[in-house]
């Protein structure tokens, strides 16, 4: 199993294997694209590897087995269309199987991605876990991931391994979509990288020309109309994303971090440290924009995700941000 970055998360449970002190709760936290599930099958190949290393080996029948999704012994569990965990379905089967043996391996691991997209089932979820994470059989080892830390109960956060996950470097980024699609072009592979930069889900998504392509468009879109300090392009811009909500909100908060990336420069920051889509053109956004008025967008483009997120009318969130952004850069 090929793996990039995010060394530190695995020399932590590769010595807690190696010392005979293997997690048996683990939580994985962390943005989108950043590899959490990854993670997640790499310490299920780790815990289960024939050779016992620390890190799996990649050769044996089970590490094989693992990267292929095929180990009866590793366990993905399933929410439904609208990422919720029905509990009676996914959830109660692996406390009531927990105590059983493995088929094969010496340990069984249930994986239980994006929680925090189980809206409507977060905090059932961790309750019914909680006995077995509490009293983990010898035998038994879950993973929970999500993207924030933020929706894990106190009682669960108290008694899991808590991994954060960081974006890779750029090239690392690099060497990954190379490896992944040898027969894409290097400009391609390099238009999006400077896109996603570190996370290599955004930079597949990109590629792929998944959702993030649109956003990363409505971002540097946004950026563009700002520059050129024309009220209707901002609002043209905004509009391609009318109807069309997870566009507009993904899109707002990579156009968040091009207004960070943009006060950073301001304030003569390392142009190294910038995280965002257009390094470009939040430099050019710098020169027309001072860190003040970058800051107040930025709080006030947070407002308008959140009401998005509280199902605002899209068409009037438009229109209502673009005038907000316009009394702060209008002259
Ligand atoms: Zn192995």
């Amino acid at each position: 199993m090929i793996i990039y970055g995010n060394s530190e998360p695995r020399r932590l449970v590769s010595e807690m294997i190696k010392k005979k002190r293997e997690p048996h709760s683990i939580m994985i936290h962390g943005e989108k694209g950043l590899g959490k599930k990854t993670l997640a099958r790499w310490i299920a190949a780790a815990l289960l590897c024939e050779r016992q290393t620390g890190e799996p080996c990649g050769i044996c029948r089970t590490c094989r087995m693992i990267a292929d999704g095929a180990h009866p012994d590793v366990m993905v569990a399933k929410a439904n269309s609208n990422g919720n965990y029905i509990v009676d379905d996914s959830i109660r089967p692996i406390v009531a199987e927990a105590p059983v043996a493995p088929n094969e391996a010496r340990m069984k691991v249930y994986i239980i991605p994006d929680l925090d997209l189980s809206v409507n089932t977060v905090i059932q979820v961790q309750n019914i876990l909680l006995k077995v994470i509490e009293e983990p059989p010898e035998h038994t080892a879950i993973i929970l991931t999500a993207r924030s830390k933020e929706i894990f109960l106190p009682t669960i956060i108290s008694r899991v391994l808590s991994l954060g996950m960081t974006s890779v470097t750029e090239a690392e980024s690099m060497a990954c979509l190379q490896e992944k699609y040898p027969a894409v072009a290097p400009a391609l592979i390099s238009e999006a990288v400077s896109a996603g930069r570190g996370n290599i889900g955004r930079c597949v998504e990109y590629l792929e020309h998944s959702q993030f392509f649109d956003s990363v468009k409505l971002a540097r879109g946004l950026c563009d109309a700002m520059c050129g300090g024309n009220e209707y392009d901002v609002l043209k811009t905004l509009f391609a994303a009318d109807g069309k909500k997870t566009l507009l909100r993904e899109g707002l908060s990579l156009f968040q971090e091009i207004l960070r990336d943009s006060a950073a420069f301001r304030l003569g920051g390392e142009s190294e440290k910038s995280v965002s889509c257009a390094k470009e053109g939040a430099k050019t956004l710098s020169r027309s924009l001072s860190s003040d008025q970058a800051v107040r967008l930025y709080d006030i483009v947070s407002d308008y995700i959140g009401r998005i997120d509280a199902n605002c009318n899209i068409s009037l969130t438009i229109n209502s941000l673009a005038g907000q952004i316009y009394s702060v850069t209008g002259k």
